[in-house]
């Protein structure tokens, strides 16, 4: 694209010296919405042209997580004006988001240059990427079912792999890369359309754990387990301790540079045995930047591995007679397709975060807002359980803290400083200590920690105090005045009113801060315990409120699968050639550290993806 701006200067230039041509312009003047991909959400710019250049470029929305996000909308922005080119240097620290405003600058110049943005991208990308392989016509079966046939044979096979991967997070990508490594023609499956692939992984912090001492993780991770010693044996945990023990050095090995690494201490629960070997490693030092699974990618792209985008994994094909899994059936551009996996198949197709009938069902939810995974509605569950599987602690998530979801948005905004008032629930009561600190969405309730308690649909409640002290996303404007404009946030002279315009009882709402702000005179929560110099008097008209959600990172519940990474049948036997990694049944209970689901990824990643290749006798 920098040369593409530039070579459009170098001609504006020689325009200089045609006027008549000139008048024409290389844009046509205007303002243009263009969008991108960031690290935690979509990017959407306004770009203001006139005949020969970007004059303006302002934030339409974004929902970017990174601690330096007002450097970043404002210096990348400026520097792209002033080099007229959107191939400036990204900000360090916040290098996705970076190349976010470049890209969607690129769209809006497009559109202003009359070009389609799509197509032009779309050739960038082929340019860069090698293509997707072509699946062949319909194949015929080997045979007909019959006596002594084997099964496989009566199976149209379109395409034949020794490992076929489903899922093309930070699971996926290691299994694909381990089986490769192993010397396995690999096939990796993403549903999502290219650009859109790697769910949860690729807008994670990119913390993956690696305790730096194996007795002392153990202990911790045995003490994180619980009480739930039933559901996860500890040889299971000591797999999965001396597996993520290794982590940093595959990482290594994967071309991650040391001296680059973010080595971080990062127990979560320091008080338990172990914590100081708790240590999470960020590739490239940079959290929230993609860096971990842009080094996965990277490794596949850079193996014979073959990709198929927008192809859902459908159902696994089953023997009936042995139960070996044969392969995987696939849709891709709305047709059936077979693949045959002569060696294995990994599940990798991450959680139900986007699946409100299974968050209902397993969690005890009504919904939730999706943060970042949209496409993981929990497919892989389903097609394991379809043969078979049987599941573990599916009620498990890295929990909720509270978000807002945008009217027509398709992921919450789940940074939200919700300490200059109350929240309250549908009854217009609250519910909890708004300012507790939570431990991945685990609230400690008499000394257990549990999934943070979510009345629904719950409302933040503050005065005007409460709303100009700050933003209540570190993005949005002063005093939240634009967020009020919006309707967002609901604004309303009396207490009465508000409760009137959000729904709640007025008399309850008003007993409710009666309540809390006698507390407030007092310096003692009597009902939650919300710390003294923690109470902010609700108090002061107008006041306002905003609906808020829960927010889940990710669930950890799925099929359960053994040391082997095998995934088991209800009666605790392997499923044979089923493998799975990743948060698609993980191996967290109970009480979840940070970093533990990426760790996961990598070391069952690479059991999966070994095992899934070693050829088999059956
Ligand atoms: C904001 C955020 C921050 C986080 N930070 C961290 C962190 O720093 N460290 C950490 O350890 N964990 C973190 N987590 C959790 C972690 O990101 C996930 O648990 C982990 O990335 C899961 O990886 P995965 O490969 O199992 O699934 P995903 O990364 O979600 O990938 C699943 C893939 O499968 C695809 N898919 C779904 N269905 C199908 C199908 N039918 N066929 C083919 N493909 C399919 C999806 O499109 C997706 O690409 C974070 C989560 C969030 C949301």
């Amino acid at each position: 694209m920098k040369k593409y701006l530039s070579l459009l200067l170098v001609v504006s230039m020689m325009l200089m010296l045609a006027p008549a041509v000139l008048a024409e312009g290389i844009y046509t003047p205007g303002t243009y919405e263009g969008s991108a991909a960031g690290a935690s959400g979509t990017v959407t710019l306004a770009v203001t042209f006139d005949e020969n250049s970007i004059v303006s470029i302002e934030v339409v929305s974004q929902t970017e997580t990174t601690d330096m996000i007002d450097k970043v909308f404002s210096q990348v922005p400026q520097a792209i004006i002033d080099a007229q080119s959107t191939e400036v240097d990204g900000l360090t620290g916040a290098t996705i988001t970076s190349k976010a405003i470049s890209k969607a600058v690129e769209m809006a110049a497009a559109l202003a240059r009359g070009e389609d943005p799509a197509a032009a991208a779309a050739g960038e990308e082929a340019a860069a990427e090698k293509a997707e392989i072509e699946i062949p016509e319909a194949a015929a079966p080997a045979a007909e079912a019959g006596l002594g046939v084997d099964y496989a044979d009566t199976i149209a096979w379109d395409l034949t792999y020794d490992v076929v991967v489903a899922g093309y997070g930070a699971g996926g990508a290691t299994a694909a890369i381990a089986a490769s490594d192993a010397g396995a023609s690999v096939l990796l499956l993403e549903k999502a359309p290219k650009g859109e692939e790697g769910g949860n992984s690729k807008f994670a912090g990119q913390d993956v754990m690696g305790p730096t001492d194996y007795d002392k993780g153990l202990a911790y991770y045995k003490a994180l387990r619980g009480l739930f010693t039933t559901s996860v044996s500890d040889s299971m945990l000591e797999t999965f301790v001396r597996e993520a023990v290794a982590n940093p050095q595959y990482l290594q090995d994967l071309g991650a540079k040391y001296d680059e690494f973010w080595i971080k201490a990062w127990p979560e629960f320091p008080e338990f045995e172990g914590s100081d070997s708790i240590y999470t490693w960020i590739v490239g030092g940079q959290s929230f930047q993609g860096t971990l699974y842009k080094l996965l990618q990277d490794n596949v792209a850079s193996r014979d591995i073959d990709v198929l985008y927008e192809a859902p994994a459908q159902h696994l094909i089953q023997d009936p007679f042995t139960k070996v899994v044969l392969g995987v059936q696939f849709e891709k551009d709305g047709r059936k397709v077979n693949a045959r996996a002569k060696n294995g198949v990994v599940l990798a197709t991450g959680g139900f975060e986007a699946n409100t009938e299974m968050i209902q069902n397993y969690l005890q939810q009504p919904y939730v807002y999706v943060v970042a995974a949209r496409y993981n509605t929990g497919d892989g569950i389903k097609m394991a359980q379809e043969v078979g599987a049987d599941l573990w602690h599916m009620s498990n998530s890295a929990g909720f803290t509270w978000g807002f979801m945008a009217p027509g948005a398709q992921t919450a905004v789940r940074s939200l400083t919700l300490t200059n008032g109350i929240i309250v629930g549908p009854t217009g009561q609250r519910f909890m200590d708004e300012t507790t600190s939570l431990r991945h969405g685990k609230m400690n309730y008499g000394g257990r920690w549990v999934s943070m308690i979510t009345p629904l649909p719950a409302y933040f409640v503050c005065d005007q105090n409460g709303i100009k002290a700050a933003p209540l996303s570190r993005s949005w404007s002063e005093g939240n005045a634009e967020e009020i404009e919006k309707g967002w946030i609901v604004k309303a002279d009396t207490i009465e009113e508000l409760a009137t315009k959000i729904g709640v009882d007025p008399a309850v709402l008003t007993a409710t801060l009666e309540k809390y702000n006698g507390f407030c005179d007092a310096g003692e929560d009597l009902q939650y315990g919300r710390p003294a110099e923690k109470l902010v008097k609700v108090s002061e008209g107008p006041f306002y409120a905003m609906e808020i959600g829960p927010c889940m990172l990710n669930t950890q519940g799925g099929p359960k699968r053994n040391e082997q990474a095998q995934i088991l049948d209800v009666n605790g036997n392997p499923i044979p050639h089923l493998y799975s990694t990743g948060e698609m049944g993980a191996v967290f209970a109970d009480m979840y550290n940070g970093g533990g689901n990426l760790g996961e990824c990598v070391a069952f990643g690479r059991i999966a993806g070994t095992n899934a290749a070693a050829p088999k006798a059956e």
